[in-house]
């Protein structure tokens, strides 16, 4: 394969159609976005890995969402790593956590990571969700059975079983050798519409096969066009948009005040007794908040003000 070498490449989704448009395509690079949460989470190997094909496939899942509008995705297994979560918007804004980032398992016999094992098995939950600002609305919730683990297999069912679209998905997250780099991360989304043909189906089924590793591709430098035009071979398409992805968490010093205030003046009160200050982590990206006995104090009175007469 040759492929510019674009190392610094931006993180880049593009949608596409193809045969007709009969075919919804989609292809993303999210090394950049891997490596954020990675270093965020101080993840190790096979952890990283998981979450980061998670990431991208929420990434790939919003492609087709409109703004406000959000899907996450849970990867609920019973394995080492434990439950895994992404959330990503039509912005290309991508945030995520695995509940035990400092986990590896054994390589396979093949010496590949064994994601399949450090997920283990479950339940994949996919939600999509409207209106950002307005209060979330559960616009769709599906879930299934993990089947593999391996993520990418366990999307690809969700989406042929549970939303009825005939999908294929392929995930890949390369690990440097060193410690925590993240070399190569991305992903790729076919799917059939009810008006496609057999051949345009059996043409697939043949493209998607013998498309190479997603790793490989993005480790030579391949764009989400590369990726693209491996995944559907000689099926005349067209890009209709594309757009930046980045993490991006939405937390904040106010929001984490208001989440305090929520719980109202009493719990505020018993943790300055008890804890003479507040400290939260936000489980997305691991940001830490800490409010000082003063600013509990002043957040204190402020609700006691809202509510004085
Ligand atoms: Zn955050």
């Amino acid at each position: 394969m040759s492929y510019p070498t674009t190392a610094l490449m931006p993180d880049r989704l593009v949608q596409a159609v193809a045969a007709g448009d009969t075919v919804r395509a989609v292809a993303a690079t999210t090394t950049h976005l891997v490596q954020e949460a990675c270093r965020r989470h101080g993840s190790w190997k096979t952890a990283t890995v998981a979450l980061g094909r998670t990431l991208t496939g929420a990434a790939l899942l919003a492609s087709s969402l409109k703004t406000g509008e959000r899907v996450t995705i849970h990867v609920e297994g019973r394995g080492p790593v434990g439950t895994i979560t992404a959330e990503a918007n039509a912005q290309g804004d991508v945030r995520g956590y695995v509940r035990h980032p400092k986990t590896d398992v054994p390589l396979r016999p093949d010496g590949k990571l064994d994601i399949g094992t450090a997920v283990g098995k479950g339940v994949l939950h996919v939600i999509r969700e409207g209106g950002f600002e307005i209060g979330l609305m559960e616009a769709y919730r599906g879930s299934v059975p993990l089947v593999s683990g391996e993520i990418a297999e366990d999307l690809t069912y969700y989406l042929s079983y549970s939303e009825q679209i005939p999908s294929a998905m392929s995930l890949g997250v390369y690990m440097e050798a060193g410690d925590g780099v993240v070399g190569a991360a991305g992903g790729f989304l076919v799917q059939v519409l009810p008006d496609a043909d057999a051949t345009t189906v059996r043409h697939l089924e043949q493209t998607v096969a013998a498309a190479p590793p997603i790793t490989e591709m993005v480790r030579a430098g391949a764009a989400p066009e590369d990726l693209l035009r491996q995944a559907l071979g000689d099926l005349d398409w067209r890009p209709l948009a594309e757009r930046a992805l980045q993490f991006v968490c939405t937390c904040s010093l106010e929001r984490t005040e208001r989440l305090l205030m929520a719980l109202g003046v009493d719990e505020m009160r018993t943790i300055l007794a008890e804890q003479g200050q507040a400290e939260l982590i936000c489980h997305y990206c691991n940001a830490v908040y800490r409010l000082s006995a003063a600013d509990l104090q002043r957040l204190i009175d402020a609700e006691m003000g809202g509510k004085s007469i």
